[in-house]
């Protein structure tokens, strides 16, 4: 018995809708742990800024305002967040596109 091709074209377009959903909703967490680590990060600086009257791109510096137990990276991956700081003036960028943080105003 021959299978009739758009039956294998209908089951690959649903093996594909399926592999795309697994993987959005695999991919949801990450983007609200991320966003919330941002949060946390940007409550930092702002805290920092409240005592040096500037902002910092040293982490290190940065470290002891935000809680030890955010990671200051993307919870995709090991990269750091892009941090655009001058004396008045914060951006806070996940480099895996979950969106930005600039002044205390999410991109979200
Ligand atoms: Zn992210």
């Amino acid at each position: 018995m021959q299978v009739k091709l758009p039956y294998i074209l209908i089951i690959l377009i649903a093996v594909c809708i399926l592999i795309g959903v697994i993987f959005k909703s695999e991919n949801l967490p990450y983007k609200e742990d991320c966003r919330d680590r941002m949060n946390h990060i940007a409550l930092g600086l702002e805290k920092f800024h409240k005592e040096y009257k500037y902002y910092t791109d040293n982490l290190d510096s940065l470290r002891n305002y935000v809680l030890i137990s955010v990671p200051l990276n993307c919870p995709v991956n090991i990269v750091k967040f892009i941090f655009k700081v001058s004396n008045d003036s914060y951006e806070i960028i996940c480099p895996n596109d979950h969106g930005k943080i600039k002044n205390g105003i999410a991109s979200w």
